[in-house]
């Protein structure tokens, strides 16, 4: 059975799926990107005096003095990078200062890893990084090497094309047959088509601005990843792509960590619970500035 589900089949992620799509023709800004406007992150108590029992990955934190956190960087709205200013921004940056902070650790503390799709795992097993905030789904196949807290954002693939494409809406994937579709290596979109859709051909980089470059110079016909991160490249791009609406499987977003560090999942499960008001001015501040509306979805 294909694991691909039409919006229809997707149940309660639907209504959070339908807000994404449906203001997909806004006019959204980039907040730390190009020229857009910056919201408000909140600021984020940095608590006292914290005890992790049995948490290796806290330990050698508290030794380092920080933590080091993988993230992606250009990911308008989600995890970005300022050339100009050098600034990160994004809805899974804030995440990643909120987790920070409830650790005991200063901004200043904090040391960004940028890691790729493919590279994940790797990383967290190896202990390059404490934990990994980035777009990364929650899925059996990753579980099998980490684990993960959340889920803390749920989206879905969607497809990005030319500005001056006819298309406008996807009924099925496979209206992509005999098109070039590019995604990134190791990524769950890039493993939908390949193992779904085999009359798609495909291209693949570490990482998704590339494909929107070939979008761009007509060497690929779409793009395609989670609709989170194609709304952030429309609104970088208004003029050169748009996203179409149609959206495909569930993404569910978790925070990466080293396998067995239940003392750490746990304590981000419940600052994800027990957070109050700081998800929501966290979207406020970043992905909800492109018009887009999602609950926060319960932790598993
Ligand atoms: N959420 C998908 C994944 O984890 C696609 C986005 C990404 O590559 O980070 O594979």
């Amino acid at each position: 059975m294909r694991r691909t589900r039409t919006l229809a089949g997707i149940g309660i992620a639907a209504t959070a799926l339908i807000a994404l799509t449906a203001c997909n023709s806004g006019s959204p800004t980039i907040p730390g990107g190009d020229g857009g406007d910056e919201g408000d992150a909140p600021a984020y108590e940095v608590a006292q005096d914290v005890q992790l029992e049995g948490s290796p990955t806290f330990d050698a934190m508290v030794e380092r003095g920080g933590p080091i956190i993988g993230v992606k960087e250009d990911q308008p709205n989600l995890g970005y990078l300022d050339a100009t200013t050098n600034e990160r921004s994004g809805f899974d940056i804030e995440i990643a200062r909120w987790i920070a902070a409830s650790l005991g650790f200063e901004e200043s503390d904090i040391t960004y890893e940028p890691i790729a799709s493919a590279n994940r795992e790797q990383a967290l097993v190896n202990g390059d990084i404490d934990y990994y905030v980035g777009t990364y789904s929650i899925t059996d196949s990753r579980k099998e090497q980490i684990d993960f807290a959340g889920p803390y954002f749920v989206t879905g693939q969607g497809f990005l094309v030319a500005a001056d494409s006819e298309m406008t809406e996807v009924g099925d994937v496979s209206d992509f047959n005999g098109m070039t579709v590019c995604s990134a290596t190791g990524s769950t979109p890039i493993s939908n088509i390949k193992e779904n859709y085999p009359e798609i051909k495909t291209e693949e980089y570490d990482v998704y601005s590339a494909c929107v470059e070939d979008l761009i110079s007509g060497k690929v016909d779409a793009v395609t990843t989670d609709a989170a991160i194609l709304i952030g490249y429309a609104a970088q791009y208004p003029d050169d792509v748009k996203l179409l609406d149609g959206l495909f499987t569930e993404e569910r977003y978790g925070v990466g960590l080293p396998k067995g560090d239940t003392a750490l999942q746990e304590h981000i499960n419940t600052l994800f619970t027990d957070g109050g008001d700081t998800w929501q001015a966290i979207f406020d501040a970043t992905l909800g500035q492109s018009g887009i509306e999602v609950e926060q979805p319960a932790v598993d």
